[in-house]
């Protein structure tokens, strides 16, 4: 809370009451000329969560006022990520549908001598505003012209008798004021663009210093909750208000949240795209809403994670593994886990007579997850990570003579021979499964690994066409800082941003928990839409992760996981190059104590 409470006529206090019962009513104010970021949940937060907390209401307001840089496609994307992160508006407005208004109160700010047409180029105005030196500053010769002549200049305006930059409104503030906000801010500018809701009916346009407060007012907004750059805008927020006799919102002010090694600013993320550093602006490197819902990120740990930095004044760049640990939390008691091999070695099992079926828990933790069949049979992958030639005394897997637990198989196993291919690299290990049946101890592993199975007629292994893993954009935390970075946040790309992994194999709980998601995204007719980043699972000692948007169910693959859930053996249907399953890492285990 920042500034006293201003004060209101009780006229108009009556009559604001009269709408409101008292109630809060807050407001999130997207310009559409973006998609959302991280730090606009921090916005939505704030606002709904203040109304919430009051009992009161919030609306979206598309502070839609300038049509040159605003795109409809915005819009949907701005109402869905507010509601993916599970807010419902009590109202969807648009500042565009007070234009008339708006325009009616310039009328009258015109009318009381307190704006003028202006007809002075930008660079004229900043060095009367007292330009670089911050010298005194000069009133121009337009300010003292009548009001009749302003009227009618601007009509002339509005009738695009001038064209853009000719001729401005500039409200009639206080040049002597130490608040450049005092410094009769411009009001209308003329703009020739077609708005996507009013079309071609305005060549003239209010800037935010007009629109925004009188839009609060309009709709009664009772607490104007901004970011601490408005600071200083507050007095001219009133100012306007008071100006045109009509309700007065209160103003408070938050600090912006940005989050390390990455940007938000919608302006750097296009030069991003229009260098081809990214194709999207979904892209899941990045921090913007959809890019964090398409990696897999839960609404509920970027909700959980703004709420943790609460509401305060200062400006802040928190480490984005706080968000990351918030990620884990939340994914941690909702996701099934499966055995997962990145990079996989084939493992024959040379004393395994016949294979087993295992019914492995999707959670080992929690039984309500359920379980799945998992043949053990004598040919199995573990990951190449997972072995190593050379021996050492602190290495605890697999090497030549040494012994490994395989998570919830009948015994550890050991490696008895390593064969190598006609390139000199490891082949295949021979591995002998310890399960005592040659009356032998059972060597005690120091760890388990996870692996999974080759087993053709159990559909097994699931080929994952492409895992991407993501890892910091930029290479510095602060990448815009021209400081660290002289040439600029182009130039500090990270080049292991994006890891491409093509070998990847899963078990085949992916086919139970694919064929459920898809059966109830099926019931809710909604499969199309794309939306699997509510398909998550841990892959064990691996990472959290979801099927990306690029992925393609083809039918032969939906069949098989429908035959998997009816009699755990699938009936495979001819392969068919449609079907394409890419991953995306969510995050890593780092700081799970589970892994
Ligand atoms: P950008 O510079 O990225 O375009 P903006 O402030 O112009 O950001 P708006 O669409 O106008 O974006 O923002 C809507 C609301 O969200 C405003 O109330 C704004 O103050 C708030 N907001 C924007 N960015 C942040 C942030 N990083 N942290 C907190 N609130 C933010
Ligand atoms: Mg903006
Ligand atoms: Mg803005």
């Amino acid at each position: 809370k920042s500034g006293e409470n201003p004060q209101i006529s009780p006229e108009i206090l009556k009559k604001h009451l009269e709408f409101t019962k008292g109630k809060v009513i807050t407001r999130f104010p997207p310009e559409p000329n973006g998609f959302l970021h991280i730090g606009h949940a921090k916005a939505i937060n704030v606002n709904f969560g203040y109304a919430e907390y009051h009992n009161g209401k919030c609306n979206l307001r598309y502070d839609d006022t300038n049509p040159e840089t605003e795109e409809v496609q915005y819009l949907d994307s701005i109402l869905e990520a507010v509601r993916w992160l599970g807010f419902t508006p009590d109202k969807i407005l648009y500042a565009s549908d007070y234009f008339d208004q708006l325009y009616n109160l310039a009328i009258i700010l015109i009318e009381k001598g307190l704006a003028y047409v202006c007809h002075c180029t930008a660079e004229k105005m900043f060095e009367d505003r007292g330009g670089d030196s911050n010298g005194p500053r000069v009133a121009c010769e337009h300010r003292d012209r009548s009001v009749e002549s302003s009227l009618l200049e601007f009509q002339k305006m509005k009738d695009g008798r001038y064209k853009s930059g000719e001729a401005i409104l500039r409200m009639k503030m206080d040049l002597e004021d130490g608040n450049p906000q005092m410094w009769d801010l411009v009001a209308y500018r003329i703009i020739y663009s077609t708005h996507h809701r009013t079309g071609d009916k305005w060549c003239i346009y209010p800037t935010y210093d007009f629109a925004h407060c009188l839009c609060d007012s309009i709709e009664n907004i009772t607490h104007s909750l901004c970011t601490t750059e408005f600071v200083q805008s507050r007095k001219s927020y009133y100012w306007l208000c008071d100006a045109v006799e009509v309700y007065k919102p209160v103003q408070w002010e938050y600090g912006r949240l940005s989050v390390t090694n990455t940007i938000l600013s919608k302006r750097k993320l296009l030069k991003l795209l229009e260098n081809n550093i990214i194709s999207s602006l979904d892209d899941p490197r990045l921090y913007t809403l959809p890019a964090l819902r398409r990696r897999g990120v839960p609404a509920l740990a970027i909700n959980g994670f703004v709420r943790e930095l609460g509401v305060t004044t200062s400006k802040t760049t928190i480490e984005v593994s706080r968000l990351e640990n918030h990620i884990r939390d939340c994914l941690n008691s909702v996701a099934p886990r499966l055995m997962a091999v990145l990079d996989p070695i084939k493992v024959k099992l040379i004393n395994l007579g016949k294979s087993v079926d295992l019914e492995v828990p999707f959670n080992p933790r929690d039984p309500s997850f359920g379980s799945h069949s998992v043949p053990f049979t004598d040919t199995l992958f573990i990951d190449s990570s997972d072995f190593r030639l050379e021996d050492s005394k602190d290495y605890y897997r697999l090497a030549p003579g040494k012994t490994v637990g395989l998570l919830y198989a009948p015994g550890p196993i050991t490696c008895t021979e390593v064969i190598y291919g006609e390139d000199g690299g490891v082949l295949e290990l021979l591995c002998k499964l310890e399960d005592g049946a040659d009356g032998k101890p059972i060597p005690k592993p120091k760890t388990y690994i996870q692996w999974v199975p080759f087993s053709p007629k159990h559909g097994s292994p699931v080929v994952l066409d492409e895992i991407r893993l993501y890892n910091d954009l930029f290479k510095h935390s602060n990448p815009y800082d021209k400081t660290i970075v002289p040439g600029g946040f182009l130039t500090d790309i990270n080049p292991e941003s994006l890891v491409t992994i093509k070998s990847a194999i899963v078990e085949t709980g992916f086919y139970d928990l694919t064929f459920k998601f898809i059966n109830g995204e099926a019931t809710r007719k909604e499969f199309d839409s794309k939306n699997f980043e509510e398909l998550r699972f841990q892959f064990l000692r691996t990472g959290y992760f979801t099927v990306d948007k690029d992925t393609h169910f083809d039918s032969s693959f939906i069949e098989t996981c429908r035959s998997v859930q009816k009699c755990g053996d699938p009936v495979l249907a001819a392969a068919s190059n449609k079907n394409k399953l890419v991953l995306n890492r969510i995050v890593t285990l780092k700081g799970d104590p589970n892994k």
